[in-house]
C-alpha cells in the first residue's frame, strides 16, 4: 500500500468570526478520521489565510492555532481579496505538503469529499476539481447568476469547469507552473485549466452557509465575472468590432435613404431621425469607448506588477 500522502487544506477567512469556530472543529475531526485511517499522513494540517479581516478573525485563528496541533496560519496585511489569499497560501504552503486543497471558510462545500480527492490524487490526478451537483441550498438569483456566468464564460471561450467554484486539490508540484502564471489579476478558475496535466471531478452537493453573511453581494459577484471574462477573453473588443460593421452598413443605408430625400425635397422633416441617429451613435460609442477603457485599465493594472499579497504574520502551534 502507499505512504499516506501529506496534504495542507487553505481557508481564506475574511471576516469570519461567527463560523470559524464551527469550521476548525469539523476541519480537525475530519483530519483526524482520515489520518486514523490511514488515508494521510499525520502531519497534514489546515491552514487559515486571514484575508485583512476587520473582526475577530485572526485573534480567534491566533487561540485555535495555539490550541491543535493540526493548525497554522498566515496573516495577510490587509484585504487582498479572496483570489490572491489563495495563491497566498497556496504558494507558501507548497514546500510543506505534497498537494493542497482550498475551500471556503464557511465549510459550504463538502469536506467528506476530500477523501475521494486523495484517492484521485493517488490514482495520478493532479489536479481534482469540487463540482456542486445541485444548487438546491442557493436562492433563485444566485443559481440564475452563477449558471449565466459559466455560460457565458463558455460563450467567451473561456475553458472553466461549469459548476466548479474554488474548492479543489492541487498537487504541489503544479502550484510551481502556477506561479509562472505571474499576472496581477488573477482569476484562478480560468487559469487552472490552462495548466494542463491529468484533471478530475468530484461530485457534492453544496449547503447553505449556517453563520456569518456571504463577502459575494451582488454588486462584488458582477465585479468577479467582469473580472473573470476581461482577463480572459477579448471577445468584447470583437463585439466592438462587429457593432462597428453594423453601425458602417446602417449608415450607407441611411445615407442613401437621405439622398432619396433630397431628391425628393423631404429635407426639413430630418429633425427626428438625425437626432435619433445622433443619440444611438453617441450611445453607443460612449459604450465601446468604456469596453476599451476597461481593458486599457488592465493593461495599466498589469504593468504595474504590484505584489499580490503581502504576509504580515505566520504562525505555527507550539510557537
Ligand atoms: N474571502 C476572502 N477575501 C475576500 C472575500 C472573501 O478571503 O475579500 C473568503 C471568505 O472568507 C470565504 C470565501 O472567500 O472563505 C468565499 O466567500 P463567501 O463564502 O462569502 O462567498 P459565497 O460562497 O457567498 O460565494
Ligand atoms: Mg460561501
Amino acid at each position: 500500500m502507499n505512504k499516506p500522502i501529506k496534504i495542507a487544506i487553505i481557508v481564506p477567512c475574511y471576516n469570519e468570526q461567527e463560523i470559524i469556530g464551527h469550521t476548525c472543529q469539523k476541519l480537525s475531526d475530519y483530519l483526524k478520521e482520515l489520518m486514523a485511517r490511514n488515508i494521510i499522513s499525520m502531519e497534514s494540517y489546515v491552514c487559515y489565510v486571514d484575508d485583512g479581516s476587520r473582526d475577530r478573525t485572526w485573534k480567534l485563528i491566533q487561540e485555535y492555532v495555539k490550541a491543535n496541533s493540526l493548525f497554522k496560519g498566515i496573516k495577510l496585511s490587509t484585504n487582498f481579496g479572496h483570489q490572491n489569499a489563495l495563491i497566498a497560501g497556496l504558494f507558501t504552503e507548497k514546500k510543506y505538503a505534497d498537494c493542497m486543497i482550498t475551500i471556503d471558510a464557511d465549510l459550504q462545500d463538502d469536506i467528506t469529499v476530500i477523501e475521494k480527492m486523495v484517492s484521485q490524487y493517488n490514482e495520478g490526478s493532479k489536479i481534482v476539481y469540487g463540482v456542486r451537483e445541485n444548487r438546491d441550498s442557493d436562492t433563485i438569483f444566485k443559481r440564475f447568476t452563477a449558471q449565466s456566468f459559466y455560460r457565458l464564460m463558455s460563450f467567451m471561450k473561456i475553458k472553466t469547469v461549469y459548476n466548479h467554484a474554488d474548492f479543489r486539490l492541487i498537487a504541489s508540484d503544479t502550484v510551481e507552473h502556477l506561479e509562472k502564471f505571474n499576472e496581477v489579476s488573477l482569476f484562478l478558475r480560468g487559469i487552472i485549466p490552462l495548466l494542463g496535466f491529468q484533471s478530475s471531478c468530484v461530485y457534492y452537493s453544496r449547503s447553505a452557509r449556517i453563520a456569518g453573511e456571504t463577502k459575494y453581494p451582488f454588486r462584488k459577484m458582477m465585479s468577479f465575472a467582469w473580472k473573470g471574462i476581461t482577463s480572459f477573453s477579448t471577445t468584447p473588443l470583437r463585439i466592438i468590432f462587429y457593432i462597428g460593421i453594423f453601425m458602417f452598413l446602417a449608415s450607407i443605408a441611411v445615407g442613401i435613404w437621405v439622398l432619396f430625400s433630397i431628391l425628393y425635397g423631404h429635407t426639413i422633416k430630418g429633425w427626428a431621425s438625425s437626432l435619433l441617429l445622433n443619440l444611438t451613435f453617441s450611445g453607443m460609442n460612449m459604450i465601446c469607448l468604456g469596453i476599451i477603457g476597461e481593458y486599457i485599465g488592465k493593461i495599466y493594472q498589469e504593468v504595474k506588477q504590484r505584489p499580490r499579497f503581502i504576509i504580515e504574520h505566520k504562525i505555527e502551534h507550539g510557537n
